[in-house]
């Protein structure tokens, strides 16, 4: 659980105007988000679970592995090579909090990667119990006449295609009462006219989770979807936002502010832990109202 968390820097203030290149680092960022290393409270919810976590280095995957330490369990994460940074900041503040945590850079666009992903997670851990998807691209297109198929591809194999071959490298090792989560987003619902090709791999993931979460349940694993609303993370100031939004972001939720990663996570928590042994197929949406 989260604490403190009603009213935010970022809420108070209008966000700086910024952009990096590549996925960013949140290091970078004006203000820097709240991944929880400090404000997260665990309840050993998830004591000595084992969890491959994508997209872990920066914002929501962050926070998630960041919280899952909290709760008890050891992590392998991966992200891309040029996050190196972010990624140590996180193995720092996992092994403060006494848990394990193994790095494993790569490129999720190539299929064979996957493979090797699950095999480093399984000679570091053994076979493992909660999968989560979080890696992702968003990138702002004004015209469609714009949309290249470059990024076209890029956003469809790094969205859609990756977590199909991630799922079916990690099965063989996912333990009995197994969870995988993936992460949708409030664009799967509410398309902005600028992320076509994004909002469109969103819905894509939503409909994933439902039908694998009937065709896994009879093999005792879990398949659920966490769909977030604005939060302040890297993605949105390396071009997944036009610097113009970067003030605005979350002023059009009910609660007027964009969401920091931390108060992302408890989702992610609650659908692994057992809490939730009998909600399968199911989108947890955490938007701000
Ligand atoms: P982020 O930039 O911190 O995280 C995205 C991560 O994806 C990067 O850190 C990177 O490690 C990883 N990634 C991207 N391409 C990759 C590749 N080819 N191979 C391996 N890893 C790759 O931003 P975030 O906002 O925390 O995004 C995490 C997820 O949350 C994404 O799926 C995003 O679509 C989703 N989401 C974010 C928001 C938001 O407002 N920030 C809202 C809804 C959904
Ligand atoms: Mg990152």
């Amino acid at each position: 659980m989260t604490k403190g968390m009603n009213e935010t820097d970022s809420g108070r203030n209008d966000l700086p105007k910024q952009e990096q290149s590549g996925s960013g680092l949140q290091s970078k960022m004006i203000p820097i988000p709240d991944d929880g290393s400090k404000s997260y409270i665990g309840h050993n919810r998830l004591q000595d679970k084992r969890a491959l976590i994508t997209g872990g280095d920066s914002g929501i995957g962050r926070s998630v592995a960041i919280a899952y330490a909290h709760e008890g369990a050891d992590v392998v994460l991966n992200y891309l090579p040029e996050e190196e940074s972010d990624a140590q900041d996180v193995k720092e503040s996992v092994n403060k909090l006494g848990r394990r945590i193994l790095l494993v850079p790569g490129d999720l666009r190539e299929e064979s990667f996957s493979q090797e992903l699950v095999a480093h997670a399984v000679s570091f851990f053994g076979d493992f119990d909660i999968l989560v998807l979080v890696a992702g691209k968003q990138h702002a297109v004004f015209n469609i006449e714009d949309l290249s198929t470059d990024q076209l591809v890029d956003t469809y194999t790094t969205n859609v295609f990756s977590i199909i071959w991630l799922i079916k490298a990690a099965l063989p090792h996912l333990n009995e009462n197994g969870s995988i989560i993936t992460t949708s987003s409030v664009q799967a619902k509410k398309p902005l006219p600028y992320l076509v090709d994004y909002a469109s791999t969103k819905a894509a993931i939503r409909n994933i989770t439902e039908s694998l979460a009937k065709q896994l349940a009879p093999r005792h694993i879990r398949v659920n979807c966490v769909a977030p609303g604005p939060i302040w993370t890297p993605l949105q100031i390396a071009g997944g936002q036009p610097q113009e939004k970067i003030p605005e972001l979350g002023k059009n939720t009910a609660m007027g502010r964009p969401g920091q990663p931390v108060e992302v996570a408890g989702a992610y928590v609650y659908l692994a832990s057992a809490d939730a042994t009998y909600v399968t197929g199911e989108t947890v949406y955490v938007t701000g109202g």
